[in-house]
């Protein structure tokens, strides 16, 4: 029996300064959260209804699923993530650390698998007993570099985590197609516009994964999808370019040339300078992977994707390399790379330099530049791989028509991992025949607060939120317009009354404020149904019901039959 007058819901009238994302606008606003410190968030009484509706909606899924919830500690110990590499791979980025009194390292779980892995490793012994899916809902920790956006990028947030182990592949192959339905249900029960993408595996391993993405202004990745055909992928991973087969004709090409180019760095001043365009220049640039320099070559007017460089290097870390590192590789300074000329290095080119003749390169010197630089004749290429981003001028790399690029949240993910964690943490069965192997291991993660973030983004107006059924804090809102007539109080404690009894969560505004005040905060909040109790009520005895999302408003004498609406709302 919630009332307004006794609940803690302090919204605010004011446009908080700070936030940038709508969401957070508005989450503050209508007193779902408060901010504790960067990245971390309180959740108020509204905004803690709000993420239980989320965590059954999933838990219902899971559980309908055939997957058993567990609860894994929050606190690991450091050598399991030693064990697996990522103790290392990690700890100066996400890594959350404490070193208890006795020097022991402890680790806040950014992610379980190395926990899952070593706690099935030490029950199962038969193949009898697998497959198994086991999942989690709790807080996990991120050192995140820049927490923003509210409650979508936080230090700390809750994630169901889900975890397959299965004997061979085709069972992963069917326990990620039954975690990728439930992910659709889970998506589709909260209301939210998503798209299922074809996502880089990144920190996680393994080899095929799809992101959950729900296109958003404030999103900050960014998808491909095609109209046509329906290909969606993550940008890290949608495919740019095939091999041309072009050969670079061996006649007819120009004598290389140097020319000065001083203090003259960029693709758009070379070009300018030189008076060719982007596209007949090839960028160079070195990339230090596992601790080893790669010259990567592009056509000028393309970007270098390294998620895709990392991929086809298989390297465990990657970034491009500093100023230092590039003098000594090259011999010039950043900004004047070229292939021609550089010596004991890997040369891999994007398939955009394949059939290039006579293009502008760095001279490997300071201020200077070389024309009709070309393949073959001036330097060879180890090979050649799709190493850029797609853009809006590509076509789709399934059916070739016109793709769009959007930004949005990821809101899920899952990874087929294979053998990544049970190979090392030795989670091994024994097969029918008796012998051992690693468990095949798939892993699934949601993020439930940025769920909400998420929905907000897609439902809102000027006015505020608009929620629906399934995320909604409560179904109906009871406005009487002036409590303190005895008229309006009494039938507005009746339906009150009569909704609760019905198991119908309603909530009362019992404050004995302007009405203005009361219509302002009812649209912010954004409950999906508002029956106002008021002068139509004392004129004619009509409660006026109004529909948050259409803004429909519909005159009802008898409130019995609120009960039906709400059920068919
Ligand atoms: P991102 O790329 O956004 O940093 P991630 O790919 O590292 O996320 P996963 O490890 O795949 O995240 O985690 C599973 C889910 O947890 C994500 O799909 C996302 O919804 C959520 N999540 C991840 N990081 C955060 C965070 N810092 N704050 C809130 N939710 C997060
Ligand atoms: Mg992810």
């Amino acid at each position: 029996m919630l009332r307004w007058s006794k609940a803690f819901i302090p919204t605010l009238k004011e446009e908080p300064k700070e936030a940038e994302a709508i969401s957070h606008k508005l989450m503050l606003r209508a007193g779902l959260i408060r901010k504790l410190t960067s990245g971390t968030y309180s959740y108020l009484p509204l905004g803690w209804r709000v993420l239980n509706k989320v965590i059954n909606i999933v838990r219902e899924e899971m559980n309908a699923s055939g997957a058993q919830e567990v609860l894994l500690p929050a606190m690991h110990p450091k050598e399991l993530w030693e064990k697996t590499g990522r103790y290392e791979l990690l700890n100066k980025d996400i890594l959350v650390t404490y070193t208890d009194r006795n020097g022991k390292e402890t680790i806040f779980g950014p992610t379980h698998e190395e926990i899952i892995t070593h706690l099935v490793a030490g029950e199962v012994r038969s193949y009898k007993q697998l497959p198994q899916t086991l999942y989690q809902i709790q807080t996990k920790f991120r050192d995140e570099p820049r927490p923003r956006f509210g409650v979508i990028r936080t230090a700390e947030f809750i994630m169901k985590d889900a975890y397959s182990f299965d004997i061979d592949w085709e069972g992963l192959e069917q326990s990620y197609k039954i975690m990728y339905d439930v992910y659709c249900r889970i998506f589709e029960r909260c209301g939210l516009n998503f798209i299922a993408v074809e996502a880089d595996p990144g920190m996680m391993g393994g080899n095929v994964s799809h992101e959950f993405m729900v296109p958003a202004e404030s999103g900050e990745d960014e998808i491909v999808v095609c109209k046509s055909c329906g290909y969606a992928a993550s940008l890290d991973k949608a495919e740019a370019g095939k091999t041309s087969g072009l050969q670079p004709p061996a006649s007819n090409l120009k004598p290389i040339k140097e020319v000065e180019t001083p203090g003259i760095t960029t693709v758009e001043k070379v070009s300018k300078l030189l008076k060719v365009t982007p596209r007949e220049l090839v960028k160079t640039i070195i990339i230090v992977a596992d601790g080893k320099e790669v010259a990567l070559l592009v056509r000028g007017d393309y970007e270098l994707n390294l998620v895709k460089i990392a991929r086809f290097l298989k390297a465990e870390s990657l970034m491009l390399a500093d100023e230092g590192v590039i003098e000594k590789v090259t011999g010039g300074p950043l900004g004047f790379s070229g292939p021609a000329g550089l010596k004991g290095i890997r040369i891999l080119a994007d398939y955009s330099v394949q059939g290039m003749v006579d293009f502008v390169t760095g001279a490997n010197k300071k201020d200077r530049h070389l024309l009709n630089v070309n393949l073959e004749r001036d330097f060879k290429v180890e090979g050649f791989g799709d190493f850029r981003y797609i853009t809006p001028q590509d076509a789709c790399p399934r059916c070739g028509k016109v793709i769009a690029i959007k930004t949005a949240i990821e809101v899920g993910h899952v990874f087929k991992l294979g053998t990544k964690y049970s190979g090392v943490l030795k989670a091994n069965f024994l097969d029918a025949a008796g012998k051992e192997k690693p468990m095949i291991m798939g892993c699934y993660g949601i993020g439930i607060n940025r769920i909400i973030a998420a929905f907000i983004e897609q439902n809102h107006d000027k006015e505020g939120i608009i929620w629906n059924k399934a995320l909604c804090p409560f179904e109906i809102l009871l406005l009487p317009t002036n409590f303190a007539e005895p008229s309006i109080k009494e039938a507005a404690e009746k339906i009150y009354k009569q909704l609760l009894g019905e198991g119908i969560s309603a909530f009362l505004d019992d404050r004995e404020v302007s009405p203005g005040i009361k219509f302002k905060d009812a649209d912010l909040l954004g409950i999906p149904l508002r029956l106002v109790i008021g002068k139509k009520f004392l004129d004619k005895g009509l409660f006026e019901l109004k529909i948050r999302r259409t803004g429909e408003v519909k005159d009802l004498r008898d409130p019995e039959a609120l009960k039906k609406i709400i059920l068919s709302a």
